[in-house]
């Protein structure tokens, strides 16, 4: 998409025509387009094999793809059988369709606050808002920082609550394990996109059939009988092939955003005290980069924006504040840290296409907004 400004906030970096090439040719041979045709068959045992780079465990996981990360979500709530009406936590700094994939599912959100330095619902805060009408937590790997399965497992198992990770913006960083269930988006803006598309990946080889099932209306078994209250949220073959083409350059698509971050990280050293990063921003290359100083947000939105450095204020306004979501929010007085990483938060522009230039005029107007300079 090409804007007005100098300097792009985000660049979807997917596979040229020559590389999908090959797999619509594939296609257009044997004339499948959906309904889990053999791109799809293979783009799930690959993404499997991608994925096992980074598990957790001796078992091979299992992938079901979707048609976005949001009907994934909604997939793996249904799955569950949840008790209609049962409350999911949610952390209420994330994109809106973390609720609405709770709403979709029949559940009713419950919105919220989120850690001070890791930006994200951890499991201390899940389990002071536990209470006996809890049926599932959706912890969010805000902004792409990949959540830490050892606490979440064992919150799970010791409050024998399932859990299904929004990992939507962290495919190729989030580890995997066993007792959790993760959602990842394929959408052309996050960093492993295809277009639109989305990933549920589990162990259990009943829940993602079950999911399966759904996803295709609910019919299983007899052709044309439907088992289960399904949706159509299937992913066709032409995005399946775009997808085995993404898998093959995504080592040259991380290391470019790798190279960037870095860039990055040398020159936002000189705002050391002043300029935060989420935790562990050194140990992950942000999907989104968030940067935080105090009452930071609105003034270097401004700033940025007059001179022709485009950006955004990712994930907010919270959840709490969009009309549509107000009625499940607690009082106004529970999300201090949300309300302070409103005032602080502001995106700079990030991806893979950044050169060094582009990294250090983005700093020059940040030093500008914080009078360092
Ligand atoms: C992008 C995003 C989604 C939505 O993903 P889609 O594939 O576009 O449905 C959901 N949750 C989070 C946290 C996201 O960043």
């Amino acid at each position: 998409m090409k804007t007005p400004f100098n300097i792009e906030c985000l660049v979807p970096d997917l596979p040229l025509p020559d590389e999908v090439a090959p797999y619509i040719d594939e296609m257009a041979a044997v004339r499948w387009y959906s309904n889990f045709g053999p791109l799809n068959q293979r783009f799930e045992a690959e993404i499997c094999q991608f994925l096992t780079k980074k598990k957790l465990s001796d078992k091979t996981p299992k992938a079901l793809t979707c048609s976005s990360a949001t009907a994934g979500l909604e997939l793996a709530l249904r799955a569950l059988d949840l008790p209609r009406g049962g409350k999911v936590l949610v952390p209420a700094l994330t994109f809106p369709a973390s609720a609405l994939a709770i709403l979709n599912a029949g559940l009713e959100p419950v919105l919220c606050d989120v850690d001070i330095d890791t930006w994200m619902l951890e499991p201390e805060i899940a389990e002071a808002s536990l209470d006996s009408e809890t049926v599932a937590v959706m912890p969010v790997t805000t902004y792409g920082r990949p959540l830490s399965v050892g606490k979440w497992e064992a919150f799970s198992r010791e409050k024998e609550i399932p859990v299904i990770v929004d990992a939507a913006a962290s495919l190729g960083q989030q580890a995997i394990s066993e007792n959790l269930i993760f959602v990842f988006s394929l959408h052309a803006t996050k960093p492993f996109g295809v277009g639109e598309g989305g990933l549920v990946v589990g162990f259990s080889q009943e829940l993602v059939d079950k999911m399966r099932s759904l996803s295709n209306f609910g019919f299983k078994g007899l052709a044309g009988i439907i088992q289960s209250l399904g949706l159509n949220a299937k992913m066709g073959e032409y995005y399946a092939g775009v997808g085995l083409a993404q898998i093959k350059r995504w080592p040259q698509v991380f290391e470019k955003r790798q190279r960037v971050w870095q860039a990055y990280q040398s020159e936002l050293a000189r705002f050391k005290g002043t300029v935060r990063l989420q935790s562990d921003a050194s140990a992950f290359v942000p999907g989104t980069l968030m940067v935080r100083s105090s009452g930071l947000g609105q003034v270097a939105y401004e700033r940025f924006t007059a001179n022709s450095i485009q950006t955004r204020r990712w994930y907010l306004p919270a959840l709490y504040r969009h009309p549509a979501l107000k009625s499940y929010a607690e009082d106004e007085g529970c999300y201090p840290v949300c309300e302070t990483l409103t005032n602080d938060l502001v995106g700079l522009p990030f991806h893979g296409f950044m050169d060094n230039k582009a990294v250090e005029s983005v700093c020059t107007v940040l030093a500008d907004v914080l009078e360092l300079s």
